[in-house]
């Protein structure tokens, strides 16, 4: 099935709370290539040496502390940053990890190879690709949601336990961990059909039309003019029922949260409310009320059909 968000939207659909949907983690050296989803260089290969250099062959992080083993969500700013100001962005492995390269890591050896790049003689071209939502559907720490009878858990789940930025590596930790607490709160609890049921012949998710909003309005950098031309973008798909209407919810329901947060914090970065507020609070939404708010941005638009 591949992941759309179809669980987002499942929860959403069913009236489920969801939380920090606005937290979306990027991740800053995805191989820029036209294949989708895009292949990730890891930070390894920055941890062994590789560097970052722009068309000139500069290193443009200088200025950025911690330079190529900066926080995900400061070095994705940086290059995105650069990329919007025009520039491209490759990863130098030639000199660190030079030849052991294709050794140390052949599955991106592997997707360089597929792309047409010689890891040895050529730079990589990379650029930020969104990686983890550590926002989801709001549960406590049995796995319960709002809605009875729904629980959830893994990356579908928001506990809050990645706050506004996940450290890498620890949601396989959390979806283990926490698959066992769910599995505890619903042993003895006999399955009863849900009185709402979801057409099993729906389409697949279709993102097509919705991943071109979302890459304009929910990148590494949002302000609210972005955020709600977004909105009244997805609100039509939202409302439509056809394969585009789940990425559009939840799209959607990421976007109104995003607007909401007035402040930059962890992976949420505004350019009109650059600093973070003195008290961090975790942030809630429903569809009936991410559809409200869209709504009174502009009048109602017609579903086409
Ligand atoms: C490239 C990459 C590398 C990563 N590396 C790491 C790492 O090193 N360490 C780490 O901790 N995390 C890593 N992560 C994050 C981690 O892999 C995910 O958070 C984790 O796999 C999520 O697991 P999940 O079971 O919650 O969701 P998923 O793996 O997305 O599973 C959800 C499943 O539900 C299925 N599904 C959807 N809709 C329906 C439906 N209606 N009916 C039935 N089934 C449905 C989907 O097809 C999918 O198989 C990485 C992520 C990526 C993309």
């Amino acid at each position: 099935l591949g992941s759309w968000g179809q669980g987002l939207a499942l929860a959403a659909r069913a009236g489920a709370v969801l939380a920090d949907l606005e937290f979306v983690q990027f991740h800053p050296t995805a191989l820029d290539e036209p294949k989708r989803p895009m292949s990730l260089i890891s930070e390894a290969v920055r941890g062994e040496g590789a560097t970052l250099v722009d068309e000139t062959g500069r290193r443009f992080l200088s200025g950025v502390q911690g330079t190529e083993l900066a926080p995900r969500d400061v070095l994705a700013r940086a290059v995105g940053n650069h990329l919007a100001s025009g520039h491209r962005v490759f990863l130098d492995v030639r000199e660190r990890p030079g030849p052991t390269f294709a050794r140390q890591f052949p599955t991106i050896a592997l997707a360089c190879k597929e792309a047409g790049i010689d890891p040895a003689r050529d730079l990589i071209p990379i650029r930020p690709a969104q990686h983890y939502h550590m926002g989801g559907v709001a549960v406590d720490l049995a796995g319960r949601t709002s809605v009875q009878g729904l629980w959830a858990c893994g990356e579908v789940a928001s506990t809050g336990l990645h706050g506004a930025n996940r450290l890498a590596s620890n949601s396989l930790t959390e979806a283990v961990v926490c698959a066992r607490w769910v599995a505890e709160s619903l042993r003895g609890i006999p399955a009863r059909r849900a009185q709402q049921t979801f057409a099993s012949d729906s389409p697949s998710p279709d993102p097509a039309a919705v991943r071109p909003v979302l890459s304009r309005a929910l990148g590494v950098v949002r302000n609210r003019e972005g955020l709600e031309a977004a909105a009244r973008a997805l609100l039509p798909l939202a409302e439509c029922a056809d394969a585009t209407s789940g990425p559009a919810v939840v799209g959607l329901m990421i976007t109104i949260a995003a607007l909401q947060r007035r402040e930059s914090r962890g992976a949420h970065q505004r350019t009109d409310f650059p600093l973070h507020a003195a008290v961090a609070r975790r942030s809630e939404i429903t569809l009936e009320a991410a559809l409200r708010t869209a709504r009174e941005l502009e009048p109602r638009l017609e579903c086409l059909t």
